[in-house]
């Protein structure tokens, strides 16, 4: 094999070694939105529930002689305030408000400490 041809191979592998690195860089970008999306909306689907069941009990004793089934959110009560924030923090998500429901990715937060630490 030609010297010449090995040099051309090796540029050539560090081309696509670069092209793989930017895609994979890329692709952790778009895994961090997802999850970071995916706990926002958790959060808000668990205020709605909130908000369904606050206006849904006083019907429960009917729904339940009616013989509905009831959505287990709406029987079972949620931890409330500091135990929910507590719980999203130790899911790896800020809690403080620097960084409110992004994704912890360099361990714990000291906003977030000073928060739970109140
Ligand atoms: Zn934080």
């Amino acid at each position: 094999m030609d010297k010449r041809d090995i040099f051309v191979q090796i540029d050539q592998m560090e081309e696509q070694m670069g092209t793989l690195y930017a895609e994979l860089g890329e692709i952790k970008r778009q895994i961090i939105e997802l999850l970071e999306e995916n706990k926002r909306l958790g959060i808000e689907n668990q205020q709605l529930r909130k908000l369904l069941k606050k206006d849904a009990e006083p019907m429960l004793p009917l729904l339940q002689a009616a013989g509905a089934s009831i959505p287990v959110s709406m029987k079972e009560p949620t931890g409330e305030g500091y135990d929910n924030l507590a719980r999203i923090y130790h899911e790896g998500f800020h809690i403080c408000n620097v960084y409110y429901g992004h994704l912890r990715t360099e361990g714990d937060c000291l906003f977030c400490m000073s928060f739970l630490n109140k």
